[in-house]
């Protein structure tokens, strides 16, 4: 039997698959050429499926910690005792220590489980929910609806004339199948590229123009290129005049500006500069595919409304070609999920109202979390529930963070293995991959589309899916009102007004909003002045800056000097998800080791050859990583591997879980992202010397 569906789970996943099952196993995975998303094609992730749902390490059954935090000694327990203990432990710390006591974590999600997360967290008025969301996607994603009113995506149906890609590898990375294979079919037929980006990556190596900034000044390169367009007028004049409001005060704003400052604070020459603000602005129709590479930095938030700005002006916003709004089907829609309107009731005991626009999307920046939990200010954490995360390699400071996990009263993790984060846990849930059940993709996302993901074969052992597990627990939390017999009756009231059911979804198997270009023209852009905002009257309301303004992050900081000379910015290889799939035989043959690329010059500076242990030092810590010398890296610059640790060495603590994690080397405190709290996560001083392996 075959069954076509979508890759899941491997990353946020869409690309069309074909399933082949034989005796209630899946045998072969094969890329689905009919699909429209990816025409056939599979990355190395998407062949891994197969190995990750039978890995033999793969937790089977909920387990209490019988031993220290992180001792390694379990108990099996049933289902029913974990969420018996996981129910009272909440009920318990809300009588005693109140519901802002209790936080909710969620690593990247993948399906339907981070909104019912988000619905049970808010049906029990608990209002701490932590995620990534600082650093990935919610700063473009709020940015872009107080600037125009929708999340704008390229568009690929209708090639571009010109490609700008700025902070994203998608040849390369989670988006390979989907977003990699319509970029690459536009630049077969003929789009230009341009890429900004510290490495030469593959996408880099197409390009017909590529700029190499110094890491983390982003936002000043996109006020350069901005500057030559508006003083070169060389943007899009009618489309300025009748959709965008404070052009004037953007045109006096960039007086600030001058190229020569810029490159300074770049290293990018300004010849080069003024080369793509021609490039981009007389190619029609042009798009940017922008990567959350953007969002590692203090700027982030601005960062993005400079380019959602330079889409503006240029005439590229809803067009054929270029960045385009994609309604999804109708449906219910995520805020309902998530009993949005309950939300409200929470947000003056949420732990950082400073920062309100992620409290808003109603998130809390994760480092605020950790601070929380060690300081006990402004009010303690004392439990959390993590779904699909692994804070210790994820989250800013990881000996911080490791401090704060150990310090909890109560941890309760859901994970498919056992993670260096889930080895400290106090309860492990063993939470189903896709494939084991019944879910929907690209739920809430601004593909506009929605994906049918059956379940295929029977879980593993005694695995549950998240969010079946959310469900069980609302129920024994006293919210059954709010919850479903079971996840099948969610999936169709979820559908109803589509005036489908999940299995008549399932013959369809992708259901697609109603996308039209030009919308503005009929009734404006979503937006208060019914115009692209270009200077945010709401902004400066609410103490933000209403124009995009760059700042240099303190020398401490960003600035390589003095003993720590060099600057590090960071990559993720093509062989793994964030720090997930470290464990998979195949992925890890590709990429078997941590590689630190640095420039031969640089290396020879300090007695460094290739194929060398180095230690890589900053201000917070020393890790290790295997150097490989990269001519075309700026020899100021190292660029290091995310996500490392080794399921295979149980001789080291955590299955060395600080050995060459790369937050080890960063630091979560101040300077955050004012508006939205993201912390500098790239672009910091070290420096590196010879080491030996461990
Ligand atoms: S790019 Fe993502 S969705 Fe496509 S095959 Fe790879 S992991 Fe799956």
């Amino acid at each position: 039997m075959i069954v076509k569906t979508y890759c899941a789970r491997m990353d946020h996943g869409g690309c069309g698959i074909r399933v082949h099952v034989e005796k209630g196993r899946i045998t072969r995975i094969e890329g689905d050429p009919d699909s429209p998303l990816n025409r056939g094609t599979l990355c190395a992730k998407g062949l891994a499926q197969i190995e990750r749902l039978n890995h033999p390490d793969r937790l089977k059954y909920p387990m209490r910690r019988i031993g220290e935090r992180g001792e390694g000694k379990w108990k099996r327990i049933t289902w029913d005792e974990a969420l018996e203990t996981i129910s009272e432990k909440i009920r318990q710390s809300i009588e005693r220590h109140g519901r802002e006591a209790i936080s909710f974590a969620q690593g990247t999600p993948k399906g339907l489980e981070l909104y019912l997360m988000i619905r049970l967290a808010n049906i029990l008025n608990i209002p701490n929910i932590s995620t990534p969301g600082n650093v990935c996607h919610m700063p473009r994603e709020t940015a872009s609806n107080l600037t125009c009113g929708f999340f704008p995506i390229p568009d690929y149906d209708h090639p571009p004339a010109c490609v700008l890609v700025w902070g994203s590898n998608l040849f390369q990375t989670n988006e390979e199948g989907i977003l990699g294979s319509q970029l690459k079919r536009a630049l077969d037929q003929g789009a230009k590229l341009i890429v900004v980006d510290p490495r030469k990556t593959t996408i880099a190596s197409r390009a017909d123009l590529w700029l190499q900034p110094r890491p983390g000044t982003d936002l000043s390169l996109a006020l350069g290129v901005l500057r030559v367009i508006v003083e070169k007028d060389l943007y899009e004049r009618p489309f300025v005049e009748n959709w965008t409001k404070g052009f004037p005060e953007l045109r006096d704003h960039l007086q600030q500006y001058p190229l020569q400052k810029v490159s300074a604070i770049t290293w990018i020459p300004e010849e080069k500069i003024v080369e793509m603000a021609d490039l981009f602005s007389r190619a029609k129709p042009a798009c940017i595919q922008w990567g959350n590479a953007l969002e590692h930095n203090p700027n982030s938030f601005q960062c993005a409304r400079a380019l959602l700005i330079l889409m503006a002006i240029t005439g590229n916003l809803d067009i054929p070609g270029g960045n385009v709004n994609r309604p999804g089907p109708n449906m219910m829609r995520p805020g309902e999920l998530v009993q949005i309107k309950r939300f409200p009731d929470k947000k003056e005991k949420i732990l950082s109202p400073e920062f309100r626009l992620s409290t808003m999307m109603g998130f809390v920046p994760s480092q605020l979390i950790v601070k929380a939990i060690l300081t006990e200010k402004p009010y303690p954490i004392r439990m959390m529930y993590i779904q699909g995360g692994n804070p210790l390699l994820s989250y800013a400071n990881a000996r911080e963070t490791l401090q704060a996990m150990k310090k909890l009263d109560f941890l309760a993790i859901s994970e498919i293995f056992l993670t260096p984060t889930a080895q400290l846990a106090d309860i492990v849930l063993p939470a189903a991959t896709h494939f084991e059940f019944d879910d929907i993709g690209h739920y809430g996302l601004p593909h506009g589309f929605i994906l049918a993901r059956p379940k295929i074969v029977e879980p593993m052992a005694e695995c549950w899916p998240d969010s079946k597990i959310l469900n069980e627990l609302g129920k024994r939390l006293g919210c059954g009102d709010y919850f479903w017999n079971d996840m099948r009756q969610c999936l169709d009231e979820i559908l109803k007004p589509s005036g489908m059911t999940y299995d008549e979804f399932k013959e369809i198997g992708i259901l697609k909003g109603t996308w039209e270009y030009r919308a503005f023209e009929k009734k404006g852009f979503n937006t208060p002045s019914k115009k692209v905002e270009i200077y945010s009257e709401q902004l400066k309301e609410w103490g933000y800056d209403p124009l995009p303004h760059y700042r240099e992050l303190s020398h401490d900081h960003s600035e390589p000097t003095g003993e720590y000379g060099l600057i590090f910015t960071s990559a993720k290889d093509p062989f793994s998800f964030h720090s997930a799939y470290r464990n998979i035989p195949s992925l890890r043959r590709l990429s078997p080791e941590p590689i630190a690329l640095v420039h031969p010059d640089t290396a020879a500076r300090f007695g460094v050859n290739d194929g060398d242990w180095v230690a890589i030092e900053t201000k917070q810590g020393m890790i290790r990583q295997k150097a490989k010398l990269e001519r075309e890296i700026d020899p100021r610059v190292i660029v290091l591997s995310f996500g490392w640790w080794y399921p295979e060495r149980d001789d080291l603590e955590l299955s060395g879980w600080k050995e060459s994690n790369l937050n080890i080397l960063t630091s979560n405190d101040p300077p955050y992202e004012p508006a939205i709290g993201s912390p500098l996560l790239r672009a910091v001083p070290c420096r590196i010397s010879k080491s030996q392996g461990f």
